[in-house]
């Protein structure tokens, strides 16, 4: 998946050279891109445990919840530490509001599990006597987890360390959209595998695996009701995966797992009321309030594309009438592109080709191809307006792979969803557009599983 998003984005002459105004930002979309495939490269580079460390970028929420006082004292030193990267101590005691004893007692005993080091931070100016100031930073070999995304014909897989620095990934074409229970634990397993060969680990070095997939995913019982990659309904599948691949295994919905990408690695991590918006063969959403995902009572939550944007209107593949995702997912513009465009899906083959084929022909001039995109960006300001009315948030983040086709993000959307706006006299919440590689759902895979560890591992190790 990454790669062909990144072939794409190369070889099809996509991206024009024009910078995209979003909002009060001017983006130079060539500039992103190159921004994030080097991001990826040099993860991909840092992709040997035995490889030179670089200084730690830190991950996890910036912020500290509300509820985040209910953890454990040292749970929260150690997340302040791996949300720096490095820290001094001090610097720790002043964001938790402790006194620094208290802090060099929780240090020391983070120390003597392995969990934290000391390392030496060079000098601010010149060369002072005495011995140079020393930051915390996270062990990273103390843990390592995975993150997954099975999807309808490819699954990713990451590696990564208990800072949060990913050093192996992979892909894998899956030959069936739909697919038995069975079938899908054994390429998950396949994944894992290759995954950990290239890594040069072994199973047990793995404290779990976080695994995102499209559907409505219970993700406290581990159960999945509803897949649009699973023949069967109602499937116990974090016990399933879990048994096939030996390891703790932990599911999530696949917009929610992007949103965890952004909370632990990217725009929202020092933010923390964001929404994220991905759209891609349907319309994904996710939301964090207060610092923390927010997931629902019933799995039913968050599904923007299912919101009725027009009464008795366009058919929707859930069945129902007037859905969103029934005016801008993929498989919508197809079956748009296919009447309007005459094309021939058979001669055509793949959605993603057909979308190609649209998207050049709107660069092109044509008419009713650039109409079918217009529309489609009307749209979708209507869902970021309700999204604004309904939450509030602080950032809306367009994210995943599609988001090259520039209607999204054109300055009509962002206009339009001004406008459908209240306006009080105030700037309505900044729209970013992250346009990440495949990885990214396999990242947010890695952070479920980072943060599942890390709670279970210091509520064993009791209060403090
Ligand atoms: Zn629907």
């Amino acid at each position: 998946m990454v790669n062909f998003a990144k072939v794409q984005l190369k070889n099809s002459g996509i991206f024009p050279d024009m910078p995209v105004n979003i909002g009060n930002i001017v983006l130079d979309l060539k500039e992103i891109l190159q921004r994030s495939e080097s991001e990826q490269e040099n993860a991909a580079d840092a992709a040997s445990p035995n490889g030179a460390s670089s200084a730690p970028q830190g991950c996890g929420p910036i912020l500290t919840a509300p509820g985040g006082a209910q953890k454990p004292l040292r749970q929260q030193v150690f997340e302040r530490v791996r949300a720096a990267g490095r820290t001094p101590r001090i610097d720790v005691a002043k964001d938790l509001g402790i006194s620094p004893g208290s802090v060099t007692a929780l240090t020391s005993d983070l120390i003597a599990a392995g969990l934290i080091h000391e390392i030496e931070t060079p000098h601010p100016s010149g060369s002072p006597r005495g011995r140079p100031p020393v930051a915390l930073s996270v062990e990273p070999t103390a843990r390592h987890v995975v993150g997954m995304k099975l999807g309808d014909f490819s699954h990713s897989a990451v590696l990564v360390d208990f800072g949060g620095t990913p050093l192996a990934q992979i892909d894998m074409p899956s030959e069936t959209q739909k697919k038995q229970t069975d079938d899908l634990a054994q390429e998950a397993k396949d994944l894992l595998l290759a995954l950990l060969k290239k890594a040069g680990l072994e199973v047990s070095a793995i404290s779990a695996v976080g695994i995102g997939l499209a559907g409505v995913v219970d993700h406290e019982h581990g159960v999945v009701p509803w897949s649009p990659i699973l023949v069967d309904r109602e499937v116990a599948l974090r016990d399933v995966l879990s048994e096939k691949l030996g390891l703790p295994v932990h599911i999530e919905n696949d917009a929610n797992v992007l949103t965890l990408a952004e909370l632990w690695f990217g725009a929202g991590r020092a933010k923390s009321s964001f929404a994220v918006v991905t759209i891609e063969y349907g319309v994904g959403m996710g939301l964090v309030l207060d610092n923390r995902l927010y997931r629902g009572a019933r799995g039913l939550g968050m599904e923007l594309g299912h919101t009725k944007v027009q009464l008795d209107g366009a058919l929707c593949r859930c069945g129902n009438r007037g859905c969103l995702e029934a005016y801008v997912a993929d498989y919508a513009l197809v079956r748009e592109a296919r009447v309007a465009l005459d094309l021939n899906r058979d001669a055509l083959g793949a959605v993603n080709l057909m979308l190609e084929t649209l998207y050049d022909q709107a660069k092109a001039g044509n008419e009713r191809a650039r109409t079918i995109f217009r529309r489609a960006g009307r749209y979708l300001s209507v869902a970021l307006s309700n999204i604004v009315h309904l939450f509030d948030p602080e950032l809306i983040i367009l994210s995943g792979e599609r988001m090259r086709y520039d209607y999204l993000y054109a300055e009509e959307v962002q206009a339009e969803m001004q406008a459908l706006t209240l306006d009080t006299g105030r700037k309505p919440p900044k729209v970013d557009i992250n346009v990440w590689g495949g990885l990214v759902w396999a990242q947010g895979g890695a952070a479920l599983a980072l943060s599942v560890v890390t709670d279970e591992m210091f509520e064993a190790w009791g209060e403090a």
